[in-house]
């Protein structure tokens, strides 16, 4: 008998799935897989709805025999191989990008890089700007023309540190009774931010190394936690760089919202706003309605230059 459960962590060689049943299995693919249409180098992702069965008398191990239909799912480009996507994790509520504008700063390439993946299935998007502790007056003036870009497209912005404890019953509102999945290049306090919302958790910060030893977690792979009920966090390794996968020239501008509400303005419906004339895109990026960053990170995906870090 097939029974169902969800992917809550994954190795990339075997899958922890939390089954309907309320316990936690250890489960293998089953024979082949292959996903239509979708070149990934890992088949199953966290978030996955999969159907198991009980392979034999040890009750702990199953096999995962299919995966149903994904509503949604965060892929990027393989950094090993550029012709396949990594999927990120699946059958998300929302998405949760830690962003800090110092000690290390995120470049707009690479939130909105991550704003693309998430709009390709127009999965609500969050930006955290964490750290607010450490910015001086220069600083914060910079991060609030940095946020206001993405809250006037209708991202929800908030400030976080998990030093002075700002922002962080505002982003636990924000997470309740959601699969939400939370990312961020490595030091941005990812880590701190989801050790403060789940006590207990202690998943290894940099700086207390030394802890590796006492059964601390490390994320080196995608892992669903539980916030409280019905309320859950896909925690990802901090993400390097982030290539978008398989987002057809001609698509590219729907992914942007300030772009995809114009497009019927251009002059050719073929308009790929770079040097085309009476060109809505680039009329609005010169009036100062769509901000330069934003038309900048458009190009360079759009032309494959970089500004994925
Ligand atoms: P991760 O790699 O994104 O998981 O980042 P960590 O949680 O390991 O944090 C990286 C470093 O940033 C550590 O030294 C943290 O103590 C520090 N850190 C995390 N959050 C904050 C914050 O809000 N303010 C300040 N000043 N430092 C922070
Ligand atoms: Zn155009």
């Amino acid at each position: 008998m097939s029974m169902k459960g969800i992917i809550v962590r994954s190795t990339g060689s075997w899958y922890e799935i939390a089954g309907d049943d309320g316990k936690v299995y250890k489960g293998r693919l089953k024979g082949k897989f292959k996903i239509k249409d979708l070149r990934v180098t890992n088949p199953i992702a966290v978030g996955d709805v999969v159907g198991y069965e009980h392979e034999n008398e040890n009750e702990e191990t199953v096999a995962i025999s299919e995966i149903l239909l994904r509503k949604n799912y965060i892929i990027r480009q393989s950094v090993h191989k550029s012709a396949h996507g990594h999927l990120i994790a699946s059958n998300l509520d929302q998405s949760v990008l830690v962003v800090t504008l110092a000690m290390p700063r995120t470049s707009y390439g690479f939130v909105d890089r991550f704003l693309v993946s998430n709009e390709t299935f127009r999965i609500p998007a969050v930006l955290v700007f964490n750290k607010i502790d450490i910015y001086d007056k220069e600083s914060l003036v910079y991060q609030e023309a940095f946020s206001s870009i993405y809250s006037k497209l209708g991202y929800t912005c908030i400030n976080t540190s998990t030093i002075t404890g700002e922002g962080i019953e505002e982003l636990r509102t924000i997470l309740k009774g959601k699969t939400s999945l939370i990312s961020g290049h490595s030091g941005v306090g990812k880590s701190s931010l989801v050790n403060l919302l789940i006590p207990g958790l202690n998943l290894a910060t940099t700086e207390i190394s030394d802890f590796a030893n006492k059964g601390v977690h490390t994320t080196t792979f995608a892992e669903r936690f539980t916030v409280e009920e019905n309320t859950y966090l896909i925690d990802t390794p901090g993400i390097k760089e982030l290539g978008v996968f398989e987002v057809g020239e001609g698509e590219l501008s729907h992914y942007f919202p300030e772009m995809r509400a114009i497009l019927n303005e251009c002059k050719f419906n073929n308009c790929r706003h770079v040097n085309e004339p009476k060109c809505a895109v680039i009329e609005k990026v010169k009036s100062g309605e769509i901000a330069v960053s934003r038309y900048e990170s458009y190009l360079s995906i759009l032309l494959g230059t970089d500004n994925r870090k």
